[in-house]
């Protein structure tokens, strides 16, 4: 089975938990997503065809490219969520 597959969601969730850690951002399920959509909607999508299995050395490849554009989208979208949080309030 093949599908089609936005990569940068992936690239995305695999730098988010550091970013947020290191913006000082709130780590609720509520504001991670928050960041995640922000970040992705700001980023341009790449759409890949994969396969189980042949995922791995495709990615690592096209990561290289674009870390640095992720890496600033998320950690922008994580200083705007910190200043705008929309979890509850207690
Ligand atoms: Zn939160």
């Amino acid at each position: 089975m093949l599908e089609i597959k936005n990569y940068m969601e992936d690239l995305v969730f695999a730098q988010l938990d550091e970013v947020v850690k290191d913006v000082g951002a709130c780590g609720c399920e509520k504001c991670r997503m928050d960041i995640a959509a922000i970040a992705l909607n700001s980023l341009k999508p790449h759409y890949v065809v994969t396969a189980k299995g042949r995922l791995y050395t495709k990615l690592n490849t096209l990561q290289q490219q674009f870390d640095v554009d992720v890496l600033s989208a998320i950690t922008k979208a994580a200083m705007f969520v910190k200043m705008n949080p929309r979890h509850e309030q207690n």
